[in-house]
């Protein structure tokens, strides 16, 4: 097999897809399925999908147009503002986009009518992520233009929390975002059919017990491929966590110089012995692949460093074999770069799947709760 390698068990992103979305269907939230974290793979987009995700979304146009050339037909919303350069490829492939600029709704007007469709429009507003969005005042004020443009509708608005400043979404802000729904529906008389109201971050709280009346879409990426809260990094009680394993091989080994045999006072035995087995190893995977930073490792290995082309480990135990493979779990950052690298296969599989007992289900007491 070709190393460096993902490896993708769609079984479990399907797993996690349907465990959000049944948990969250009863709070009358939907889920956009967010592809950007593995550009826009398409089977592992159609694992979301068989996972009851009726909606996907991404940052990228690019990734948009790769689902669609594989032939994925679902909804896609892009997620990030659009580019004014590229709305000529995005009204052709994206049926819904998140806006926070007037001149871009413009020209994506412009795009729908050439296109002879409608392009719908999801205002953003600024909560606190000081990020992307608009003040309520400026959201009233774009949604009023906008009755004057053709091929474009305004579906509804959202918010994206946490992902600049990694801080917990208040439960004020998400209820604003809420009030803020119907403050613009009596404003402007135009319902607002999607209240998206964030991404993973946001999971916490709503399945703690936050219930803002009007959201009910949320946009989620790493709580379905990784099963992990992006705040805490923990693992989401019920879901897999380990949909993805990075896979590369070992191009050097070194045992550690004799000179750690020396005796050091008040060092036990198996502290000496467990230094004189110890040693470097050099991995064939680099910053160039993904980040080095946000990777696990098995018992007994540390990150003692990296460069472009090399991941230095330390080894506890017994010296790596060169031409052995060595497994990797990686954070959220560090799988988008290993799914845009071009130097690492991608390999999906599917594991058997596991019939899961209602009993089981119930010792998942975070899923439970909602
Ligand atoms: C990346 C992103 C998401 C998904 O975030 P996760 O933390 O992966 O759930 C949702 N919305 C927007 C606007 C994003 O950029």
């Amino acid at each position: 097999m070709t190393t460096p390698r993902i490896e993708v068990d769609l079984t479990k992103i399907r797993q996690n897809a349907r465990k959000l979305v049944d948990c969250l269907a009863p709070l009358g939230i939907s889920v956009v399925g967010v592809t950007k974290g593995v550009c826009g793979h398409p089977e592992i987009a159609r694992a979301m999908l068989d996972g009851g995700v009726t909606v996907l979304g991404d940052a990228r146009v690019s990734n948009v147009e790769r689902m669609r050339t594989a032939g994925i037909t679902s909804p896609i919303v892009l997620i990030r503002t659009p580019m004014l350069s590229q709305v000529d490829r995005i009204v052709p492939t994206c049926g819904t986009s998140l806006n926070t600029d007037f001149g871009v709704i413009e020209a994506l007007s412009n795009a729908a009518r050439r296109a002879g469709c409608i392009h719908r429009v999801i205002l953003m507003t600024e909560m606190g992520d000081e990020r992307e969005g608009l003040s309520p005042s400026a959201m009233r004020d774009i949604a009023q233009r906008m009755m004057g443009l053709a091929g474009v509708s305004l579906a509804g608005i959202g918010s994206n929390f946490s992902c600049l400043t990694g801080r917990t979404p208040p439960p004020m802000a998400m209820h604003a975002l809420s009030r803020l729904a119907a403050t613009i529906e009596r404003d402007c008389g135009i319902p607002m059919r999607i209240v998206s109201g964030g991404n993973s971050a946001n999971l916490a709280s709503l399945l703690g017990g936050v219930r803002p009346e009007r959201i009910n879409q949320l946009r989620l990426g790493e709580a379905i491929l990784l099963g992990r809260d992006p705040l805490t990094h923990q693992p989401i009680d019920g879901l897999a966590t380990d949909a993805f394993t990075l896979v590369a091989e070992v191009i050097e080994s070194t045992m550690d110089a004799p000179t750690s045999l020396r005796r050091s006072p008040g060092s036990s035995a198996s502290q000496r012995s467990a230094r004189i087995r110890g040693g470097k190893s050099l991995i064939a995977l680099g910053d160039q692949d993904t980040d080095t930073r946000g990777l696990s490792f098995q018992d007994g290995l540390t990150r003692q460093g990296s460069t472009s082309d090399h991941l230095i480990l330390r080894t506890m135990h017994s010296p790596l074999v060169v031409g052995s493979e060595v497994q990797f779990q990686p954070s959220y950052s560090a799988l988008m770069r290993a799914m845009s690298a071009t130097d690492i296969a991608v390999e999906v599989s599917n594991t058997h799947d596991m019939v899961r007992s209602s009993s089981q289900r119930k010792s998942h007491l975070d899923l439970e709760r909602a």
